[in-house]
């Protein structure tokens, strides 16, 4: 074998491995963590170099060069981030080049892309000074412009207030030598006080404080309103006023314009927000700053995890629990054990919050594997909301609202106050039925029914997107009597407005607030405090808080009680618990109603009587008893096909070839929803006590697997640590 100058390269492409080039003869050495433009087939494609070696598998005479190195200088990946994606792609079995692909913002992942110069500022000269001194003549403008310039440096922002043409009078002072262009100083960060912390969270803060040196993994368990964003914002202060940078990740739904003021006001700087709604340029400009570490706090949703930031002192994950932080297609990974895991390799501490944790740290709390910081009151001292369980069987309902529901609803609109009612179904109504025949519109390509969608007149599926227009008569017998069975938003929406005349309703779910302004006007409306009804999804039940509304009525949550999905009870208990959190202040005690089929179910009984975290220990023994996870392991070899069998078989044919081990695999089985889009999903249960042992057999599984014939007539993949089935 002769002896090369390798660089192993990422590419885009769903292949299991890298991919070996020649570097150029001459010019600066590569490093790696650049990105360089390759010959790929009959294409030219960016790749990312993530090593470097002196010999290569491929044959001499196959070995292509690289046609360009886009980055020269400093590389845009750092190595503890290369190592942490190819941690990545060797943990979750994906390709490695979609791993590293999805750690570029997407203006970088093209050739043309480039990482942005940092801003500037403008500086007076000597000349410049001189020039002030004389009058300000036939230049006007240039003259404004000095003058704005007198008291320090100014940045683009500054300038632009100087008038429209503002740019074209900069470059003329530019070119008379008055003024000089220079890198910006980062802003310093100007602090205000917070209010005194009360003694649960200076306990939190003073622990945590003393352990900013090293990792350590951080469960700030705390109820909603107890004050965790403010035990956030002093550890923020801290980590920031030494010098480091701090990453805070949210749920989607968390990014609210709200959130972002709390830290503008209280640290006296401005994030840099990366998520996955901005556009390329802000997004780039976002990772830009927090790259060069000019920006000293980056906040974003789960893609801003593998944010390069040099300086990184400290992540906060909140709401630990939420489902969004894993991703569930193409790369699937857990953005909350990924962010563990850096902070680990960094050496730094990782902060993981939330009202209800999810078993997996609850467990960790429990085994003293993370520091367990309990917030139990509110920090502002307002009562907890009283619970109330309404059972369904002795009352008549009306639009999916029981009588006495109304009834408190009226009340508590009579004091001056709001109310909201939570409902998990958008729509009209879950399904449009005939009275006559038993119709009902289902989806062609889904086992699911098509959500009507009354004001639009159309019936739309909520699993695949596929919609037609609503029909008027039954289209199987042609009566004239459809109607919408169960309920969705749209239909409380409705009733609602018909039995409180003169109190806006707001409704909170996809279909209204996609509407650009609209969930911030709302929003508005409701903090005005006027009396109002809330009406709407999960949406309510994430990251704001309604300190006017002192009623909360939950309609159904009846189908988790039941589920064949093993997270289900978990999911209900932290959603009620969510939910429950946005009612009530201090002089005004909230109430929860629950209306349920079954309020003697053991699971209800223990959230509601002993709270979340007695009801999640003992879903954790009952975990723990089966050897689910977290008690084990689970790995899913997922698999879709347009024909059931064809998808069976490819799984069969994998039951067959699974490595010995103690792992055990399980199935085939179908998802708990089957068909979506038209195509049949089914999957293996890969579960074992030892991850280790999981990991190994899958390892050796995955070679077999793609060497299979029957998985060429499928579409499959791996995931690791599955959160849905
Ligand atoms: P969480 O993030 O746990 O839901 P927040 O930090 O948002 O809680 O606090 C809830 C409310 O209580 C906010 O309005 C916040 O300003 C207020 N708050 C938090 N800590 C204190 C405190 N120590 N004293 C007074 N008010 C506080
Ligand atoms: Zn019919
Ligand atoms: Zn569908």
């Amino acid at each position: 074998m002769t002896v090369y100058n390798i660089l192993q390269v990422a590419l885009p492409v769903p292949l299991p491995h890298l991919f070996d080039y020649l570097a150029p003869q001459d010019g600066p050495a590569i490093l790696p963590g650049a990105r360089v433009l390759v010959p790929f087939g009959r294409r030219k494609m960016v790749g990312v170099v993530v090593g470097r070696a002196d010999r290569s598998d491929v044959p001499a005479d196959r070995l292509l060069a690289v046609s360009e190195v886009l980055d020269v200088g400093e590389p845009l990946l750092d190595a503890p981030l290369i190592e942490l994606l190819r941690w990545c792609w060797i943990y979750y079995k994906h390709a490695p080049g979609e791993v590293v692909a999805s750690a570029l913002p997407p203006a970088l992942r093209k050739a043309k892309g480039v990482l942005p110069d940092p801003p500037q500022s403008y500086r007076l000269t000597a000349a410049g000074r001189d020039r002030l001194e004389q009058p300000a003549g036939r230049a006007p403008v240039q003259f404004r412009m000095l003058e704005a310039l007198s008291d320090g440096p100014l940045g683009a922002d500054g300038l632009a207030g100087i008038g429209s043409q503002w740019r074209k009078t900069l470059t003329s002072v530019l070119q008379q030598c008055w003024v000089v262009a220079q890198v910006a100083a980062p802003v310093k960060p100007r602090f205000t006080p917070g209010p005194e912390l009360v003694p649960d969270q200076r306990k939190a803060v003073d622990s945590i404080s003393g352990a900013l040196d090293g990792f350590g993994c951080h469960l700030l368990d705390g109820i909603t309103g107890s004050g965790k964003t403010e035990v956030y914002m002093s550890l923020l202060e801290e980590v920031i006023t030494s010098g480091r940078q701090a990453l805070v990740l949210v749920p989607e739904i968390g990014l609210t314009p709200q959130l972002l003021r709390r830290f503008r006001n209280r640290l006296g700087l401005e994030p840099a927000v990366i998520h996955s709604g901005l556009s390329a340029g802000g997004r780039l400009d976002s990772w830009a700053s927090a790259k060069s570490g000019r920006a000293r706090l980056v906040v974003g949703t789960r893609s801003a995890l593998f944010t390069p930031m040099p300086e990184l002192g400290m992540i906060v994950l909140d709401e630990e629990h939420d489902a969004s932080f894993k991703q569930q297609d193409g790369f699937r990974y857990s953005a909350r054990d990924i962010a563990v895991k850096r902070a680990a390799e960094l050496d730094i501490p990782i902060v993981l919050g939330s009202a209800t944790p999810s078993l997996e740290s609850l467990r960790n709390a429990v085994q003293g594997k993370y520091s367990w910081h309990r917030l139990r009151q509110r920090a502002t001292r307002a009562p907890l909301p009283a619970w109330r369980v309404l059972d369904l069987r002795q009352q008549s309902t009306v639009n999916g609202l029981s009588a006495t529901s109304l009834e408190a609803m009226t009340e508590v609109l009579e004091r001056g106050e709001q109310a909201m009612v939570f409902l998990n179904r958008r729509g009209y109504a879950p399904v449009l039925m005939c009275q006559q025949c038993g119709w009902s519109g289902s989806c062609g390509r889904c086992d699911a029914h098509l959500t009507w969608h009354r004001s639009a007149g159309r019936l739309v599926c909520h699993h695949c997107g596929s919609q037609r227009p609503a029909p008027q008569f039954c289209p199987d017998c042609r009566a004239d009597a459809l109607v919408g069975a169960g309920e969705g938003t749209q239909q409380l929406e409705e009733s609602l407005e018909k039995q409180f005349t003169d109190i806006p309703i707001l409704r909170f779910d996809r279909d209204r607030t996609s509407r650009a302004g609209v969930m911030d006007a709302q929003l508005e409306q409701v903090r005005t405090g006027a009396p109002c009804l809330l009406v709407g999804t999960q949406m309510l039940a994430k990251g704001h808080h309604f300190p006017g509304v002192t009623l909360v009525v939950i309609v159904n949550i009846d189908q988790a009680l039941y589920s064949a999905d093993f997270r289900a009870l978990e999911r209900m208990g932290q959603m009620i618990q969510q939910v429950a959190g946005r009612a009530g202040r201090m002089d005004k005690p909230g109430t929860v109603i629950l209306q349920t089929l079954h309020p003697d179910h053991p699971a209800l009984e223990l959230l509601l009587g002993q709270g979340y975290e007695a009801y999640a220990r003992w879903l954790l023994e009952e975990r723990q008893a089966a050897g689910l996870p977290p008690a084990g392991y689970q790995a899913l070899l997922r698999a879709e096909a347009h024909d059931r069998d064809v998808a069976e078989r490819f799984l069969e044919d994998a039951v067959r070839i699974f490595p010995q081990g103690e792992t055990r695999v399980y199935g085939p089985m179908p998802a708990i929803m089957e068909r979506v889009g038209g195509r049949s999903r089914m999957y293996l249960v890969v579960q074992g006590a030892v991850r280790a042992a999981l990991h190994h057999q899958v390892d050796q599984w995955l070679p077999a697997l793609r060497k299979l014939p029957s998985a060429r007539k499928v579409r499959w993949a791996v995931d690791i640590d599955p959160q849905n089935l």
